[in-house]
């Protein structure tokens, strides 16, 4: 059998398994979904007992296939916190990075001098999303479990447990906890003193190329590993997505769209910002992934899907209609713009009270002009995190794009054409678990690391100077508006 690398994404909805050769060949994928579940409002919770058992399967999909690989890394979603006790056991269930339940401590904290302290010295936005806000509602709320907790831990830590015995967190995934110094890295006194926990309630960190081989002989039983397969401790999926999609050299970004957006760079110091929180979480002990993520991706454009062309379920022919409609209104529909804020708005507004607003309504615009606004709105949004990006970090002439919307031609075009950036959408499996797999290679086989990591084909969007010529025109009124608007919108807040 041919020899391979596993990577893994333990993601939100589902755990993904990559399997590629030593050369670079894509052999297998297998991946396994399971609930998020919402109990109240704003609450969004996990059974990271169902993610282990879908790991198993995942790993056992692949072995029957290809054998044992020769290493695995592991990538997984950012932000979850579970109170576990000392046989990794969870007293409580996961919360996800999308819980909002700690909105009013984040919101409180983030208008102190403390909380800009702690952005400073541990790189996360404070926010809801952030375990360190949980940990907090935690206390406050859930005294008995914060108390009784011998530890707290995130998805990627209750699956290390379970592997091998041991609680041990990547710099990666500890980078995204508000609770880690990101340049002395180590958990930081200042986050453990509010909440009031001493560091042997969280995990120890390692960094992202760790290993440990010896699987839990019950691992090896039930998914075909072999006991002395070495495990790559890996990073979090941001991370790894950008490592995966070859986004690591200076003057490149990386943009995904899918349901939310978000644009990422990779440089050797953080970049502090703290009216647009750009993260600076780790990828490896010398780099930061420094970026922000918007709420208002995909999911704004099915919002238009929804109610101007009525499809609830969009399929690709659904698609294929609406992008066909867009392309027949110029650049720019004739004036009309639209703030895509319908969800409110993470980076780089951090405004949950903002909502989506179409300015500039004149009487020669059509359905054809909102849905191409609509479009140009998102992609506006995604250029002001860009353009934040690069103030701080000097000029980017290449901008690597991933997620559902790279199967639209006349979407990247317009992202192209409004970011004036040369777009490259690589041909490649999960980027996630690719970086994964390409953390594994580093350490376990760095004579492979060259040709494994070779980019194959990329397909290139050059943007129209014309288009690009327009949109610089409507951008900073894009801008303006938002700022002109903001406390309006705050006033009607809640009128829904
Ligand atoms: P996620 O992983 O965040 O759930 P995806 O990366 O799968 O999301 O992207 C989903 C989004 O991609 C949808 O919300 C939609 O906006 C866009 N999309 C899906 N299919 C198409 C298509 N055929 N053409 C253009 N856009 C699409």
């Amino acid at each position: 059998m041919q020899a391979y690398i596993l990577g893994i994404d333990i993601g939100t909805g589902s755990t993904k398994a990559v399997a590629i050769s030593l050369t670079g060949e894509a052999l297998g994928t297998v991946s396994e979904h399971y609930p998020i579940n919402s109990p109240e409002p704003g609450y969004s919770e996990q059974d990271p007992k169902l993610i282990w058992d879908a790991f198993v399967k995942c790993l056992s999909g692949i072995t029957a296939k290809l054998g044992a690989p020769q290493a695995v890394g592991l990538s997984s979603a950012m932000h979850s916190i579970i109170p576990v006790n000392d046989a990794g056991d969870a007293l409580y269930p996961m919360i996800t990075w999308a819980d909002a339940r700690s909105e009013n401590i984040a919101q409180a904290l983030r208008a102190t001098e403390k909380g800009a302290s702690l952005y400073h010295n541990c790189g996360t936005a404070i926010h809801p999303m952030s375990p360190l806000s949980k940990l907090l509602w935690l206390k406050d709320n859930e005294s008995e479990i914060f108390n009784a907790a011998h530890k707290f831990i995130s998805i990627k830590e209750y699956i290390w447990f379970k592997l091998f015995g041991v609680f041990e967190v990547d710099y990666s995934i500890a980078s995204a906890t508000g609770m880690f110094d990101i340049v002395a890295k180590q958990w930081s006194n200042e986050a453990l003193d509010l909440i009031g926990i001493p560091a042997s309630k969280l995990s120890q960190p390692v960094n992202t190329t760790y290993y440990r081989a010896n699987v839990n002989q019950s691992v090896v039983l039930t998914t075909g590993i072999a006991t002395q397969t070495p495990f790559v401790a890996g990073a979090s999926d941001g991370a790894c997505a950008n490592l995966g999609s070859h986004t690591t050299g200076e003057g490149i970004a990386a943009l995904t769209i899918g349901t939310s957006g978000a644009v990422r760079i990779t440089h050797s110091k953080p970049f502090y910002n703290y009216e647009a929180m750009v993260f600076n979480y780790l990828l490896d002990e010398q780099t930061f992934v420094c970026g922000g993520a918007v709420n208002n991706g995909g999911i704004a454009l099915n919002w238009l899907l929804k109610n101007f062309l009525k499809k609830e379920n969009p399929g690709s022919a659904d698609y294929n209609a609406l992008f066909a409609e867009i392309a027949a209104v110029p650049a720019g529909s004739e004036g009309l713009i639209f703030l895509p804020y319908l969800y409110g708005e993470r980076a780089p507004l951090w405004d949950t009270k903002t909502s989506g607003t179409f300015f500039n309504v004149k009487p020669a615009h059509t359905r054809s002009h909102f849905l191409r606004a609509g479009l140009e709105g998102i992609c506006f949004a995604l250029n002001d995190v860009l353009k934040t990006l690069e103030d701080a970090s000097g000029e980017i002439t290449q901008v690597n794009i991933s997620g559902g919307f790279t199967s639209s031609a006349v979407w990247t075009q317009v992202l192209a054409d409004i970011t004036g950036k040369k777009l490259a959408v690589l041909q490649s499996e999960d980027s996630s678990a690719m970086g994964a797999i390409y953390l594994a290679a580093r350490v376990i086989h760095p004579q492979s690391y060259e040709q494994l990591t070779k980019v194959e084909h990329q397909q290139i969007i050059q943007p129209s100077e014309n288009n690009h010529a327009v949109y610089s025109r409507m951008f900073p009124v894009f801008k303006k508006l938002y700022a002109d608007l903001k406390d309006t919108m705050h006033l009607v807040d809640g009128w829904e």
